[in-house]
């Protein structure tokens, strides 16, 4: 079916289209979608089972999320009150939020790439230009050259995808001195990272932080991520986003993840090691891989990613193949438990020494 004609906007959309989700999930090495390899806390199922046993199903969940912003304010601590916290169905919805509060038909939405291909999807729903400005070669960013366009919103993934560097919290204030709107950081990976820019959130008040707990709290099916922003910020997003965006069960496993702050460290240790090891095993291997702050790593300038993609596929490893203009395409590549690292790295090595 064609779509009508009075939808010319939504014709010329690409639309995103996000990593596979195999129906077979259970009997492949899954390492497409940084998802994290390692349950979510115990206390997640708890929660979750008591409620579905006190008949508050039938209610509204609370539209405020008080409790989980609450949680996210003990969780950052940095000058973050629950007034500073948005609740969002995922980050993308943050996103999703922030986009259609900021921009508008013609104006200009600017980010760097190769970065998430989302971005593009947002401003073409808004109607918006996008302006993709390239990282320069060692991934690090000119401010001059991101504000240049006159942004109406500036977005910025740090620790980046798929590249997974990142940029310390300085270049991040400094370019978010340069732009006259608001800069949206998305941490969806800061939980691997070592450090975060919520601390700019106080200092810039054009500084938005977004967050998710689908990878470091290893929560991707719940769907529950936030933004971090200046109250007067937050009250406005407000208006914009729909009232009911989470549900009861995601905000109260929300909650007890948010807490089990000692679980989340001691995961997000096991995946830091493990990216460490195949870091060095993937660049014996002939790759370039930068050193990664998330928890995948970005293979490119070896042996050709679309083959060796295929291969790895054959043998039931699913990793993802990008493809970026004016670029070699590449791999970028999910860290798993150590077992699943060792599968991947002695099938790639297989793969290699093949060619
Ligand atoms: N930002 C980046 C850079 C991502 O890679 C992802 C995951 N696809 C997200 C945001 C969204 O994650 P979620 O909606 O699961 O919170």
């Amino acid at each position: 079916m064609s779509t009508p004609a009075f939808l010319p906007h939504v014709e010329r959309m690409a639309g995103y289209v996000p990593g596979e989700q195999p129906k077979d999930a259970g009997t492949i090495i899954k390492l497409n979608t940084n998802e994290n390899p390692y349950p979510p806390s115990p206390s997640v199922g708890k929660a979750i089972a008591q409620a579905l046993g006190d008949g508050r199903l039938r209610l509204y969940p609370d539209p405020a999320a008080t409790n989980v912003r609450e949680a996210v304010a003990r969780r950052h601590g940095q000058g973050v009150t629950p007034e500073m916290v948005l609740v969002g169905n995922g980050s993308d919805d943050c996103l999703t939020i922030v986009t259609r509060a900021f921009v508008g038909p013609g104006d200009v939405l600017s980010y760097p790439t190769p970065s998430y291909i989302l971005y593009r999807t947002l401003a073409e729903i808004q109607g918006a230009r996008a302006v993709e400005v390239p990282f320069r070669a060692d991934w690090t960013i000119d401010p001059a050259a991101f504000a240049a366009d006159r942004p109406r919103l500036a977005l910025l993934a740090n620790p980046n995808s798929p590249s997974g560097t990142m940029l310390p919290p300085s270049a991040v204030g400094e370019i978010a001195r340069r732009l006259d709107c608001p800069l949206v950081v998305d941490e969806a990976y800061a939980d691997f990272a070592g450090e975060d820019c919520i601390g700019l959130v106080s200092e810039l008040p054009n500084v938005i932080v977004t967050r998710t707990l689908s990878k470091g709290l290893s929560l991707a099916g719940l769907r529950v991520g936030y933004l971090i922003a200046r109250p007067e910020v937050i009250a406005g997003l407000n208006k914009v986003k729909d009232s009911y965006n989470c549900d009861t069960l995601s905000l109260l496993g929300a909650e007890a993840a948010l807490d089990d702050e000692a679980y989340t460290r001691s995961i997000r240790d096991r995946v830091i090691a493990t990216r460490s090891r195949m870091i060095a095993a993937v660049r014996a291997l002939g790759y370039e891989v930068p050193e990664s702050r998330g928890n995948f790593i970005w293979c490119a300038g070896g042996p050709p990613a679309e083959s060796v993609y295929e291969a790895l596929k054959e043998r039931r490893i699913l990793v993802r193949l990008m493809r970026y203009p004016g670029r070699p395409p590449g791999l970028r590549i999910t860290v798993g438990t150590d077992e699943q690292a060792d599968r991947l790295l002695s099938a790639l090595g297989e793969i290699v020494a093949g060619r």
